[in-house]
């Protein structure tokens, strides 16, 4: 790149005047509601994060109602996003600021990236356009788009340090939150993963990359990973015309959600002999089993499952004993509490008519 860090902001933001995309929480001054929005576009693409967005603020208007509120009710209402520890983290660190700094969101990059769920992106993003601290956020947009102008075939930490050091210098000291927008905008539209626009990229002249027959190949793609797949039975527990939900532990993928008992089908096992085996370890109680539902597919982040679910009684007498906490709820209520997409998946398929075959 040449070194006129001055025309790349310039021109950057110029493109990013008439370009920028039509986001709920752009223009927004709020730094509760800019943090609230970068946590929620951690790992998860804007479209997808602006209806979450917009139900989050109305139901929870300011950081004190965040602090506040029941963890149960946050994790209601992000049901469906994913990720959930970003929630919970979201709840300690707005109670960190309403308790240690009398409800001001800290702007001091040290202070606010102690805060639980806040990383050195997030932290940046979050003071740069909610405080006008001029540091730059490096997401992955923003990565690919500085792989490319510097032409860099792998991300090590070295050049991972090129391209802050450029940033840092280049960085607009009075507009640094836009600037970082429109890098992640000219990423997300523009310098795409597979299909660089460079014709139309305000940022070709300085644009290593550009020069070449294909400005795609940097970075060089990764290897394809393997994504593991788990086979699950879970158990619709009756007791009369309730069934049986527990709640996951925090520590856990998916922790603070409900559940229905059961777990992955281990080798050579079938899915009834799984489920007695998995309802006798969570909850130290036999069942006589019932009809099953035909399975449903589900991909997460990291791996697939199968899962499908099982009517099933107590044998007579037997009261549920669980580490997990524990609730019998009707069909009706499971709108009340916050599910994996996978059970909301599988309720679909269940015919809560018939609760025992
Ligand atoms: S010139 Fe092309 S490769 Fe370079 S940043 Fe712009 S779109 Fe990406």
């Amino acid at each position: 790149m040449k070194q006129n860090f001055t025309l790349f902001s310039k021109n950057l933001l110029r493109w990013y005047d008439t370009n920028k995309r039509t986001l709920p929480w752009r223009g927004e001054s709020d730094p509760y509601r800019i943090w609230l929005s970068e946590i929620m576009l951690q790992q998860t693409q804007a479209e997808r994060v602006s209806h979450y967005y917009l139900k989050w603020v109305k139901r929870f208007p300011t950081l004190e109602s965040v602090a506040q509120a029941k963890e149960e009710n946050l994790l209601k209402v992000w049901e469906g996003l994913g990720y959930y520890n970003r929630c919970r983290n979201f709840h300690r660190a707005a109670k960190t600021v309403l308790k240690d700094y009398n409800g001001e969101i800290p702007c001091e990059f040290n202070l606010f990236r102690t805060l639980p769920g806040v990383g050195d992106y997030t932290a940046s993003a979050v003071l740069s356009i909610g405080f006008g601290v001029p540091l730059p956020a490096i997401d992955g947009n923003i990565k690919r788009v500085m792989v490319r102008v510097l032409r860099i075939k792998t991300l090590t930490k070295y050049n991972y340090q090129r391209i802050k050091k450029l940033l840092e210098k280049s960085i607009d000291k009075n507009r640094p939150g836009d600037f970082n927008q429109g890098l992640m905008d000219l990423g997300n539209q523009i310098c795409r993963p597979n299909q660089a626009h460079c014709y139309t990229c305000p940022l070709e002249v300085f644009c290593g990359a550009a020069q070449t027959d294909f400005p795609e190949a940097y970075p060089q793609p990764a290897l394809p990973r393997i994504v593991p797949h788990y086979d699950v039975v879970v158990g619709l527990v009756w007791k009369k015309d309730r069934f049986l939900i527990l709640k996951r532990e925090n520590r856990n993928h998916l922790g603070g959600l409900w559940e229905l008992p059961g777990g992955k089908i281990e080798f050579r096992e079938s899915p009834e002999q799984a489920l007695i085996r998995e309802i006798k370890e969570e909850c130290n109680v036999d069942v006589i089993l019932g009809k099953s539902t035909e399975p449903i597919k589900h991909r997460y982040s990291h791996f697939s499952i199968e899962i499908r679910a099982i009517h099933c009684q107590l044998q007579n007498g037997m009261k549920v004993f669980s580490n997990q906490p524990s609730q019998w709820i009707t069909p009706e209520q499971i709108i009340d509490y916050p599910f994996p997409k996978a059970n909301h998946k599988l309720f679909t398929q269940i015919n809560f008519e018939t609760n025992i075959a």
